[in-house]
């Protein structure tokens, strides 16, 4: 049954989020479940606890590769032992970690429908008696709903702040998830490294107002993405923008990277700000190469670089 989850209290607040975007969030809570035990196998990406306010316990996050270039993504509450999963697109992996680590799964997060991100959605609900967690936008397609969250909410993961924003553009429903106090955001197919999610539902004028949301966010953020798809993008990036140094010198770390069968994520905000070209929509090299004219909006330059990656 699906269900609006009620908040606790109308939070006040207001987080103010670069110039033009602000939030107001509702807050909900949850329990703590079982405590884990263990930590191998998959890839853990540890964040930094300086960074972190003293109330925080600290969130582990570690990435499940899926299907044949999906990232699921496990958060992992220390304090608590809450373990969540965002974008399962198949249950297999998930499961193979979680038994790794002895986990148990409280929470299904998905950021936007598609089967890629979804798939594993109601194995490991009957498995593990997981709450799916979606955008109430887009409830009727995301497999066993139960809790809605909506643009603006302020979600509590064991005690970390999840603020969602509604990010549409890949799809209608897209959400993405940032966790403030772990530097982290899940943008699912909306921001990858060097690029954006295609325009399957939704118009250049909303996946530029999406990546304005998400680019408001402070540099450090870590970029948490549904694919790994860096390299292919590296190439159509220097393809338009080819005097771009620090493109350069990151598209040979991501090739680097790649090379060892490394993951190139989590990429960071703010060198996707200086390389990624659907986030460089002003660059005059990018506009040159594309022939878009001077006057075009952010909006319109993004819909042909679009269009260019699309036949790449
Ligand atoms: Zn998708």
């Amino acid at each position: 049954m699906v269900r609006r989850f009620v908040c606790s209290w109308r939070c006040g607040r207001r987080l103010i989020l670069g110039k033009k975007f602000s939030f107001s969030f509702r807050t909900f809570h949850v329990r703590p479940s079982k405590s884990p035990q263990g930590l191998r196998g998959s890839i853990l990406i540890k964040q930094s606890y300086s960074s972190i306010p003293q109330t925080e316990s600290p969130l582990q996050i570690e990435l499940v590769p899926c299907l044949k270039d999906n990232y699921a993504y496990l958060l992992h509450d220390l304090n608590t032992g809450i373990v969540g999963v965002i974008d399962p697109s198949e249950h297999e992996p998930v499961i193979d970690t979680l038994n790794k680590k002895n986990y148990n799964l409280k929470y299904i997060l998905n950021t936007h429908h598609h089967y890629d991100h979804t798939g594993g959605n109601m194995e490991l609900k009957a498995r593990y008696g997981a709450k799916v967690i979606g955008m109430g936008n887009d409830k009727h397609r995301i497999p066993g709903i139960d809790i809605e969250l909506f643009d603006g909410d302020k979600w509590m993961f064991a005690e970390h702040e999840m603020l969602v924003m509604e990010t549409p553009g890949h799809t209608r429903g897209h959400g993405s998830f940032y966790f403030p106090g772990s530097k982290a955001i899940f943008t699912g197919d909306t921001l990858f490294s060097l690029s954006c999610g295609k325009l399957f539902e939704g118009s250049p004028e909303q996946m530029h107002s999406s990546l304005r949301k998400i680019m408001s966010l402070p540099d450090d953020t870590r970029i948490f993405c549904g694919h790994e798809y860096t390299m292919s993008n590296a190439k159509f990036a220097l393809s338009i923008e080819p005097k771009n140094q620090d493109l350069q010198a990151y598209a040979a770390q991501v090739a680097e990277l790649r090379q060892k069968s490394l993951p190139t994520i989590p990429a960071i905000l703010g060198k996707e700000k200086s390389c990624n070209p659907f986030l460089r929509t002003f660059s005059s090299e990018i506009r040159r190469s594309l022939k878009i004219p001077e006057n075009a909006s952010d909006a319109e330059a993004l819909g042909v670089i679009r269009k260019a990656k699309d036949n790449f």
